[in-house]
């Protein structure tokens, strides 16, 4: 079921969990600003999801009130988990999806990072 990417913050979502340590994980990166860890129904050979830290929604609520420092933070841990994984010179997908129409599901930002084969056109 998509959520409303408009609804208010829910600290009980699995992805907190998930940064709280309550879920278990398979992480590939963490830092200050992002968690970086396996998707447990990968689409793709590599398929990992970054979340930030901090208590997002998604992109929308993230670029709406994330601080500079925050945002700047996340972007570059998402480019880290794709040089740290070799996936730049073959090359990779991200993706992040933003509420009903995009089928967003988890109520906590996260940037899908799809890589490991050829993907194909991207889905409009
Ligand atoms: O973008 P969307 O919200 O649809 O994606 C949620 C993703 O979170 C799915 O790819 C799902 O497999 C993944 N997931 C996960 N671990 C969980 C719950 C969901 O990796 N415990």
């Amino acid at each position: 079921m998509a959520i409303d990417a408009t609804r208010p913050y829910d600290p009980d979502n699995i992805f907190a969990k998930i940064l709280r340590g309550e879920i278990p994980n398979k992480t590939v990166y963490e830092d200050e600003w992002a968690l970086a860890f396996h998707d447990i129904n990968p689409a793709a050979p590599t398929h990992i999801l970054v979340i930030p830290k901090g208590a997002y929604v998604s992109w929308d609520d993230f670029s709406a009130r994330g601080s500079n420092e925050e945002i700047g933070g996340f972007v570059r841990a998402v480019g880290h988990v794709a040089r740290a994984l070799d996936l730049v010179a073959p090359g990779y997908r991200l993706l992040a999806n933003v509420g009903g129409h995009a089928g967003q599901e988890v109520p906590h930002l996260h940037v899908h990072l799809f890589g490991g084969r050829p993907l194909g056109p991207m889905l409009a």
